[in-house]
C-alpha cells in the first residue's frame, strides 16, 4: 500500500502521512479525514515505507483530481513562499491554486470586450525601450514613464515578441475589473492564447483556465496578484503594470508581494521581468538607482496630450469641499462640452456622526473605527466588519440630542453637483455602486465615449481611465491618506495625486487639475502638483534614510489578536521579551494597533526593523515555532507590510 504525504489548508506547519489504496500523483487533491472532519488536501509527497506510528494511520477517502494541479517545480516555489512568509504549506497552496471540483466548459461571459485602439508607430522612447528589452533574454527592466506615455504598448509588444518565440507571458495588473479595454486589445493580438484569471470567475471556471494554462493551450495569462503563480511552461516574461500599487501585496496569509514572487520565478526560469509605473515604489526606485533594475524612461504623451496645468486650493480658506475655484472650473469646462473627473478618497454620504455636547463620535461596536452614514440605505455602516445600524438620534455617550454629521462623502457631493448642474449626466463610482454587475464597466465606457459629463469616484477611478474628452480633474480632499499613521503615507499621497492628475491631458494638451488640501505646504502635495517626480523621490529617500526605514531596512510586523484585551497585550509583551536581541533587529513596540479592534478582536503589534533580513527572518521563525501565546490569542506575521494600521 502506498503512503502519501498530505498538506491541509490550516495554519499548522506540518504535513500528514496517510495510507492510500492507489498511487496518487503529487499535485492532486484528495479527501481525507483530519481530526473528525473530512477535508480536502493536496498530495505533496509519496513514501514507500510507512511512518512509525502505523497503528493510527488513516486512509484517504477519495481522490478529487485525476490530473495533478501542480508539478515539483511549483511545489518548490510553494515551499519557498511558505518559508518566506512563515505560513503553512497548505495555506500557501490554497492561495496559489484554484479551488473547485468540476471543470466548467461554459464560455466566460463575465467579460465584454471593447474595441481596441491601434498604435501605428512607436514613439522614439517607446522604440528605444522595446529594443533594449528585446535584446535581453532574462534582464530586469523598469519602464518609468509619465502617465499617458504609452507603457501599455511597450508591454504588449514585448509580450508579442516572447509569444512569437513560442514562450509564454504573465501580465499582472492591480485590479482586473479595471482592464476591460486591455482585454479587447489582448484578444485581438493574441486570440485564443489568452487566459484571464480574475476573482469574479467561479471556482470551476478558474480551474478550467488553470488546465488551459497547464496544457499550453493558453500562453498569455492576464490577472491580478495571484496570477503570478500561473503554471506556464517556458515562461519568457512577467509584466507588472502599476508596480507601486498596494494591491500587489497580499493582506491575508501568505502575505507575499507579487513582485517578490515574480523576481524569484524570473531568476529560476530565466525569464524577463518588466515592471512599470509613473510613480514607482521607493523600493523599486532604489533598485533602479543601484542598477539592479534597468530603468527605461518614457517622456512624452504620444496620443497628443501634455502634462496638465495643476493648482492647489487651500481648503482651510473654504467653507465647503466644493470650493469656489473648483465650481468655477467645473462650470467653465462643462460649458465647453468637456468632461470632469472628481476624486474623493472616501465612501459614504457624510463622514461620521459627532456629538456637539461631549465631542464623541460613534464607533462600530466591534471595531474601533467611526461608523459612516450611507444615505442610499439610511444606515450607519462599519467599513471594516460590515456592521450596520439605524442612524442614532441620541448620543450613546452623554444622551445629548446634539448629534451632527461632520465630513462629506461621495453620495453627498453627487447630490450637490446634480443640484447645481441639473442638465448634466453625473455618475458616481465607488465600491458600493460597483458591486452591482456591469455598473463599473458601463460607467467607464460611458465616460470614455463622452456620454457622462461628470464622473465622481473613489480609488477605482484613479487607474486605467482613458477618456479623450476629459479636461478637468479635481481631487476634492488630497489629505485623507496623509493623516494615516504609516510611514508610506507621503509616498501613497504623492502617487495618488500624480496618478489621478494623470487622467487629464492624455489626448489634448489642455488638461487642468485642481488639488484641494488642508495641508498645501506638505512636500508630497507640492511636489506632486508641480510634477517634480524625481525631487520627491530624493526627498523621501532622505527621510527614510534618516529614520532608517525601508528601503534602507526591512520591517517585520507581528500582530497579536484576540477577544481578551489583557491576554493580547500580555502575549505581545512576552513575545517582545522573548525576541530580545535574538532577532538582530530593533524592536518597536509592542503597542496598540491604530485600528485597535476589528470584529471584536483587540489588536496589538510590534515591529522589528532589521538590517540583516536573513538573520532576523530565521531567528523570528525559530521563536515563532516555539512560542506559546496565551489562549485565544492569534499571532500574524507580515514581512514588508504595506499597511501598518
Ligand atoms: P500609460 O503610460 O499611462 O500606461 P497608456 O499606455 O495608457 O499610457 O497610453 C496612453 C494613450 O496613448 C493610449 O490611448 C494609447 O493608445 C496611446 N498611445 C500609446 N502609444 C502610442 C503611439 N506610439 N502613438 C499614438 N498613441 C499612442
Ligand atoms: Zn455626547
Ligand atoms: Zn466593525
Amino acid at each position: 500500500m502506498p503512503y502519501l504525504e498530505l498538506t491541509f489548508n490550516i495554519p499548522v506547519k506540518q504535513n500528514y502521512t496517510y495510507a492510500s489504496s492507489a498511487a496518487i500523483p503529487i499535485g492532486c487533491r484528495v479527501k481525507a479525514e483530519l481530526g473528525s472532519q473530512k477535508r480536502s488536501a493536496w498530495v505533496v509527497g509519496q513514501a514507500e515505507s510507512p511512518p512509525d506510528f502505523l497503528n493510527r494511520l488513516k486512509t484517504i477517502e477519495s481522490q478529487i483530481d485525476t490530473e495533478p494541479l501542480f508539478d515539483l517545480e511549483f511545489l518548490e516555489l510553494a515551499k519557498w513562499l511558505s518559508e518566506l512568509t512563515m505560513c503553512s504549506l497548505g495555506e500557501t497552496l490554497a492561495a496559489m491554486l484554484p479551488g473547485g471540483r468540476s471543470e466548467s466548459r461554459k464560455p466566460d461571459d463575465a467579460f465584454h470586450e471593447h474595441g481596441s485602439e491601434i498604435v501605428e508607430a512607436l514613439s522614439f522612447d517607446q522604440s528605444y525601450a522595446l529594443k533594449n528589452i528585446e535584446a535581453s533574454e532574462n534582464g530586469w527592466f523598469y519602464l518609468y514613464g509619465i502617465t499617458g506615455s504609452g507603457k501599455t504598448e511597450v508591454f504588449l509588444r514585448a509580450a508579442q515578441a516572447v509569444i512569437e518565440k513560442g514562450n509564454s507571458v504573465i501580465y499582472l495588473v492591480p485590479e482586473i475589473a479595471l482592464t476591460h479595454h486591455l482585454v479587447g486589445n489582448l484578444k485581438s493580438r493574441f486570440q485564443g492564447l489568452v487566459a484571464i484569471l480574475h476573482s469574479a470567475l467561479s471556482n470551476s471556471k478558474r480551474l478550467s483556465e488553470w488546465r488551459r494554462i497547464q496544457s499550453g493551450a493558453a500562453r498569455f495569462v492576464l490577472g491580478a496578484r495571484s496570477a503570478v503563480f500561473a503554471p506556464l511552461k517556458r515562461l519568457g516574461l512577467i509584466v507588472i503594470d502599476e508596480e507601486h500599487e498596494a494591491s500587489y501585496k497580499s493582506d491575508a496569509a501568505p502575505r507575499y508581494h507579487a513582485r517578490q514572487v515574480a523576481m524569484r520565478r524570473c531568476k529560476k526560469e530565466g525569464s524577463l521581468l518588466l515592471m512599470g509605473s509613473a510613480t514607482p515604489s521607493l523600493e523599486a526606485w532604489q533598485l533602479m538607482k543601484s542598477g539592479r533594475l534597468k530603468s527605461l524612461e518614457l517622456g512624452g504623451r504620444p496620443a497628443g496630450g501634455a502634462a496638465p496645468v495643476s493648482r492647489i486650493v487651500d481648503l482651510r480658506k473654504e467653507k465647503t469641499i466644493l470650493s469656489g475655484q473648483l465650481m468655477d472650473a467645473i462650470s467653465r469646462v462643462l460649458g465647453k462640452g468637456r468632461q470632469v473627473l472628481l476624486f474623493l478618497n472616501r465612501r459614504g454620504f457624510s463622514y461620521q456622526f459627532f456629538c456637539h455636547s461631549c465631542g464623541e463620535g460613534v464607533l462600530c461596536r466591534n471595531c474601533s473605527v467611526p461608523l459612516i452614514f450611507h444615505k442610499s440605505t439610511s444606515t450607519m455602516n462599519c467599513h471594516y466588519c460590515g456592521f450596520r445600524m439605524k442612524p442614532i438620534q441620541i448620543c450613546p455617550n452623554c444622551s445629548s440630542l446634539e448629534i451632527k454629521f461632520t465630513g462629506f462623502g461621495t453620495e453627498r457631493i453627487e447630490e450637490d453637483i446634480r443640484k447645481i448642474f441639473p442638465k448634466k449626466q453625473v455618475v458616481r463610482l465607488d465600491t458600493d455602486v460597483a458591486k452591482k454587475a456591469n455598473v463599473l464597466e458601463e460607467a467607464l465606457r460611458g465616460f470614455r465615449e463622452g456620454s457622462i459629463d461628470v464622473l465622481l469616484g473613489t480609488q477605482m477611478i484613479a487607474k486605467g481611465l482613458n477618456a479623450p474628452g476629459l479636461k478637468l480633474v479635481g481631487l476634492l480632499f488630497a489629505d485623507s491618506s496623509l493623516n494615516l499613521p504609516d510611514f508610506r503615507a507621503a509616498e501613497r499621497t504623492f502617487a495618488l495625486i500624480v496618478q489621478v492628475s494623470g487622467r487629464s491631458g492624455r489626448f489634448l494638451p489642455d488638461g487642468e487639475v485642481i488639488v484641494q488640501t488642508l495641508r498645501p505646504n506638505t512636500a508630497a502635495v507640492q511636489m506632486a502638483v508641480e510634477g517634480r517626480i524625481e525631487d520627491f523621490y530624493e526627498y523621501e529617500l532622505g527621510i527614510r534614510k534618516t529614520l532608517h526605514l525601508p528601503p534602507f531596512s526591512r520591517i517585520f510586523r507581528i500582530v497579536f489578536e484576540g477577544k481578551n484585551k489583557t491576554k493580547v497585550n500580555e502575549t505581545s509583551k512576552q513575545f517582545a521579551s522573548t525576541l530580545g536581541r535574538a532577532a538582530g533587529g530593533e524592536i518597536l513596540g509592542p503597542a496598540e494597533c491604530a485600528v485597535a479592534r476589528i470584529s471584536g478582536r483587540y489588536r496589538y503589534h510590534l515591529m522589528l526593523r532589521s538590517d540583516n533580513f536573513d538573520v532576523t527572518h530565521s531567528a523570528l521563525a525559530t521563536i515563532l515555532s516555539k512560542f506559546l501565546p496565551r489562549s485565544g490569542v492569534r499571532i500574524k506575521v507580515d514581512i514588508d507590510p504595506s499597511s501598518l494600521l
